[in-house]
């Protein structure tokens, strides 16, 4: 499986996944049909599904003209979306196993930032190759999401879910939101000298103008506040050292920063 990253709106990253020899493709949140079309047209490419992370407009806005245009496509997205993701067509649990060409992607509910979302996780297809997430709005690069319509607790459950994947995985979120969540990760953190180093080789990617997506998880868990509940620093910042209070509260810091 090959991926590619589609820019889109002012801060979104849409993410195609395709086979080049079957000339099969399928979108991971759609924020808009028209730089998709681009790309499937450039690489040859029909696209036979959605996988939706979740509802919010910037995950969904291509998802009717995409249906329109290719109406053998399957939606993929939770099952407690309940009506909110336009032409969903599969309802996915936990743990439920999606099958694209030949990989096989594994469902996560990671709920939080919204009641019902989901990430897609594909294992590795060989030994020594990275597997790949695709976490919507859950994990950032250096961040998580806000927390719209679950609880801390929810977000906690599910970030630390994801800490547990192989370190070497690939983390594809969303948006570009890296540095601004760094400049904030130094503010927790001032003198932790992997999220230093991070920063200043994220800060030269911005300025060629690539992205800083995909990141992996393994300088998350060095760098990135909202998985590091359990360093002293994180906590005393925190005035807590309970794990889930700890997240509760950088959030809240992150949300007026
Ligand atoms: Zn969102
Ligand atoms: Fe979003």
């Amino acid at each position: 499986m090959e991926i590619a990253l589609i820019p889109a709106l002012a801060d979104n990253y849409i993410f195609l996944l395709y086979e080049p020899e079957q000339k099969i493709a399928a979108v991971v949140d759609p924020a808009q049909a028209e730089p998709v079309l681009e790309k499937l047209h450039e690489l040859g490419l029909n696209l036979v599904a959605i996988f939706n992370t979740h509802h919010h407009g910037d995950h969904i806005g291509g998802n009717t003209k995409l249906k329109k245009l290719f109406p053998n496509l399957v939606v993929y997205a939770g099952a407690k979306e309940e009506g909110r993701i336009p032409n969903q067509s599969v309802y996915l649990e936990d743990g439920d196993l999606i099958r694209f060409c030949d990989v096989v992607a594994q469902v996560m509910f990671l709920p939080g930032h919204t009641r019902s979302h989901i990430a897609y996780y594909f294992p590795p297809e060989k030994p020594q190759q990275p597997g790949n997430l695709f976490c919507g709005d859950v994990l950032f690069a250096g961040g998580c999401g806000r927390i719209f319509e679950g609880t801390a607790a929810q977000m906690f459950e599910s970030l630390d879910r994801l800490r547990h994947l192989p370190g070497d995985t690939k983390i594809w979120c969303a948006h570009e939101y890296t540095l601004k969540n760094l400049h904030f990760a130094l503010t927790i953190e001032p003198g932790n000298l992997h999220l230093q180093n991070r920063l200043k080789l994220e800060e030269i990617k911005r300025m060629q103008d690539q992205p800083t997506i995909p990141s992996v998880l393994e300088l998350e868990l060095q760098t990135n506040p909202f998985l590091r509940w359990d360093q002293p620093t994180v906590q005393h910042v925190a005035g807590s050292d309970v794990p889930v209070k700890v997240l509760a509260k950088i959030r809240a810091m992150k949300d007026s920063f």
